[in-house]
């Protein structure tokens, strides 16, 4: 692929335009583009791998809309599923059929016991801590540095210092990540370290009778991929020890790494879990699930409330049904999805050494992050060590390949997302253009 001037003119009217009416020009913070520099791209249309924007410039997708797109875009029996179901109406606010396919197919591929759908990933873990705090009648919750469990006032928090690890008995110091969450609710989320089983145990020990859950990315997504070693899960399990709920955020893994998460491939055994992404098909959908003991508390069953008036929306539930049933009748997607995604981390890997470009390449199933760092012993483990990636450089090298038809995530910080719709083409042409993308940094 060679490198052709970007038409833009398109995307940077419509981005005006946006401006005056959304803040920043976009419903969602990193569309903007804003750490890579550059204009966003309005995407006009997506199919399969592809993405077009509004200047009719394809590009290969590497976002798949963060995730939700595993089959790809667009994807027939996805269509024609949404299709169906809309000639029978658009929104009930009664229940109907498909919600209860859509939690049977959930509750039989994860082994959760009952299920409850919102209408985003955020309700779904916003919820699942309410409802841990209402079992439990504990008030604290634990997260990790780096994780993003999306935008509720209590998960808007990392350790804005730190966790102090060093057993000198000062834990969990929490500060708001953002303006207008009252710090009253951001001292009663307690942080921690990815990866770091002492930091865990230590805080757990000293705090773990006033916690009412502790909420991890099973594999994180949003510090870009950190992959937890078998000593930290380890330490996940010991929480459950002092009547803490474990709750798996698998809004990006699940349905991803397996037809049953990273739970499945890591073999954990969490209280609750929570969905989004690809239980929607790309449309708007959220679930958490879990035991039934822990789920029975939650309304019309028991005390703790949590409502919305699209949940469990037949064309979301329809979507969501056609993507999960898709990936349960092709026993190989999940080999093809990995194989694709090793062998662009292997490419990546070799076309960065042989441009002399220092860079960590962490990848599990079909997602994938190249941190532009010189990591220790090569891995990337911990939002620290993630921090001190260029992320200068990894900003230029995101517009060499946006110019060369790659849509990249535009961050450091993001995981990019395969789809069983890359084949060897799309293989082929991002590693070409890697290289050029490489050679163009030195
Ligand atoms: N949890 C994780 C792990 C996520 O990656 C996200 C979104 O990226 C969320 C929760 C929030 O989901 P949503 O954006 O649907 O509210």
């Amino acid at each position: 692929m060679t490198q052709t001037p970007s038409k833009t003119s398109q995307s940077e009217a419509l981005f005006a335009r946006a401006r005056t009416v959304t803040p920043g020009g976009v419903n969602s913070p990193v569309r903007a583009f804003k750490s890579v520099g550059g204009t966003p791209r309005f995407i006009r249309e997506a199919h399969g791998a592809y993405l077009t924007d509004a200047d009719g410039t394809r590009y290969i997708d590497y976002i798949g809309s963060w995730g939700p797109m595993i089959l790809g875009h667009d994807h027939p029996a996805v269509r024609e599923a949404i299709s169906d179901a809309l000639q029978y109406g658009t929104s009930f606010g009664a229940p109907g059929e498909r919600e209860v396919q859509l939690a049977e197919l959930v509750t039989r591929l994860t082994g959760a016991g009952k299920v409850r759908f919102t209408s985003s990933g955020t309700e779904a873990t916003m919820s699942a801590l309410r409802l841990a705090r209402g079992f439990t009648g504990r008030k604290l919750i634990v997260k990790f540095r780096g994780n993003y469990h999306g935008h509720a006032d209590g998960l808007l928090v990392e350790a804005g210092s730190g966790l102090m690890t060093n057993m000198d008995g000062q834990l969990g110091e929490s500060a708001p990540s953002s303006a207008g969450v009252p710090e009253e609710y951001a001292s009663l989320t307690l942080v921690s370290e990815y990866n770091d089983p002492a930091a865990l145990d230590t805080l757990m020990a000293e705090r773990g009778t006033d916690v009412a859950a502790v909420i991890f990315e099973p594999v994180v997504g949003n510090a870009g991929v950190l992959i937890p070693t078998p000593e930290f899960l380890a330490a996940l399990h010991r929480v459950q020890a002092v009547g803490a709920l474990l709750i798996a955020d698998e809004v990006m893994t699940g349905f991803r790494l397996s037809l049953n998460g990273a739970t499945g491939l890591l073999g954990l055994k969490p209280d609750l879990t929570c969905w989004g992404k690809i239980i929607g098909g790309g449309l708007p959908v959220g679930a958490y699930g879990g035991r039934s003991d822990v789920m029975d508390f939650v309304s019309p069953q028991g005390p703790v409330y949590q409502a919305g008036t699209l949940s469990g929306n037949p064309l979301a539930m329809a979507a969501g049904l056609a993507t999960l049933r898709a990936l349960e009748a092709d026993a190989g997607i999940y080999d093809g999805l990995e194989s694709y995604t090793s062998q662009l981390a292997g490419g990546l890997k070799t076309l960065a050494a042989e441009a002399g470009v220092p860079i960590s390449v962490n990848q599990i199933g079909s997602m994938l992050t190249p941190f532009f760092v010189d990591a220790p012993h090569g891995t990337v483990r911990n939002y620290a060590q993630a921090a001190r990636s260029d992320t200068a450089t990894f900003g230029r090298w995101f517009q060499e390949l946006l110019a060369r038809g790659i849509y990249w995530a535009p961050s450091q910080f993001e995981s990019i997302f395969v789809s069983a719709s890359h084949t060897p083409t799309e293989l082929d042409a991002t590693l070409e253009a890697a290289r050029a993308a490489f050679g163009s940094l030195k």
